[in-house]
């Protein structure tokens, strides 16, 4: 059994926190098998992130460069996986989650007669066995399973295991970097460069410590009997802007928007968490103007320190779905914590 981790640089030439991750991820799965392993990294110029690992422990260090390989495009990535996993004869094929290696790595699988699993949340091994863990059906059940076959693909979650502390080329003796030349295919695709939201304009944040959820109260009529749906808005927004949180929604303020109601415009059912939502995972969530309902909270069961804010004394959070509830009004709240944010 071998162990091929294959990686791309950032833009910056470094490897990001993610692939990291996985990197640590392998080196334990090759240690718990008994076996060496290789790592694979594809960029323009993959030198400096292959020094910053060489000390990693792994028995060879290949690499595949050039300018086709800056950019993710499905032929050049996938040709080069497979060069890679042909050059190691790889078993076990591990990467980190990124939608670059996801796009790629059932086709690579294919073209290598093996079989890829993504979503990967766990490397375990029992009698010199490789399993793993993932979680079907929106994230309610977890299992743990091996397959036969040979080469087996696996794109790793980020936050699975720590960032690998590996030494640099300076620090340590280290693997040789074997550069491999590919015959490249005719490519199509002329990548001409991403567009993106601002990242001011970017609410959904997996990184982000808290999640911050908003609920369908906030365009509520209040005490006073008016709607005051463009205060709302504005008041997360600058909560966003100052606590750099995650927005999440609940299922009935993204249904409201997606009738084409002028209610905060910057919500999506990409935002929406619950049963039919998501179920992110944060250490910290704050739902502020929700009822706490059982189809909403149930995506709340990987946030770590639950508090809301409602009216509502009797809502949901208050029959123990939150931690500390706060009996008040989000309005007035939300602008003292962005004023406290603010100094
Ligand atoms: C099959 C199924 C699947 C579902 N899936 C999901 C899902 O994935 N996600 C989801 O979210 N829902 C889901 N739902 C809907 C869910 O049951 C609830 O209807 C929904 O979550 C309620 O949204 P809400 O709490 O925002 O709104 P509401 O129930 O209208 O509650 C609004 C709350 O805001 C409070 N409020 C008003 N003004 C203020 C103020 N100024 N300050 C503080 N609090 C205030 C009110 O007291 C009230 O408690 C699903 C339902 C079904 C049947």
């Amino acid at each position: 059994m071998s162990t091929l981790f294959l990686a791309h640089p950032e833009p910056d030439g470094t490897l990001a926190k993610s692939a990291l991750e996985a990197l640590s991820a392998t080196i334990q799965l090759a240690a718990s098998l008994e076996t060496p392993f290789c790592v694979g990294l594809v960029g323009e110029n993959p030198g400096p992130a292959a020094n910053s690992i060489a000390g990693c422990g792994a028995a060879r260090i290949l690499t595949v460069s050039g300018a086709q390989f800056s950019q993710a495009r499905y032929a050049t990535d996938a040709a080069a996986a497979e060069a890679l996993c042909r050059a190691t004869a790889a078993t076990l094929v591990t990467t980190p989650a990124t939608s670059r290696w996801n796009r790629v790595l059932p086709g690579v699988a294919h073209r290598l007669g093996g079989h890829a699993d993504s979503h990967v949340t766990g490397l375990t091994v029992a009698a010199g066995q490789p399993s793993i863990s993932r979680w079907f059906y929106r994230q309610r059940m977890e299992a743990v399973f091996t397959r036969s076959t040979r080469p087996w693909l696996l794109a790793l979650e980020g936050g699975i295991a720590p960032v690998a502390a590996v030494s640099n080329r300076q620090a340590q003796v280290t693997a040789p970097i074997e550069n491999i030349t590919l015959t490249l295919p005719a490519t199509r695709t002329q990548v001409t460069g991403f567009e993106a939201p601002a990242s001011d304009q970017q609410t959904i944040r997996p990184d982000a410590d808290l999640l911050f959820v908003t609920g369908a109260g906030w365009t509520k009529k209040q005490a006073d009997g008016t709607v005051k749906v463009a205060e709302a808005g504005a008041l997360i927004l600058d909560f966003l802007r100052l606590s750099r949180s995650s927005l999440g929604s609940t299922k009935s303020l993204v249904d409201l928007g997606g009738e084409g109601q002028s209610v905060l415009p910057f919500l999506s059912h990409l935002n929406q968490i619950g049963q039919t939502g998501s179920t992110p995972r944060h250490a910290k969530g704050l739902a502020t103007c929700c009822h706490g309902e059982e189809p909403h909270t149930v995506g709340w069961r990987f946030i770590g320190e639950r508090r809301a804010i409602s009216m509502d004394a009797n809502c949901g959070w208050a029959r123990g779905k939150a931690d500390i509830l706060y009996v008040a009004d989000a309005f007035a709240v939300m602008a003292e914590v962005n004023a406290l944010l603010a100094t």
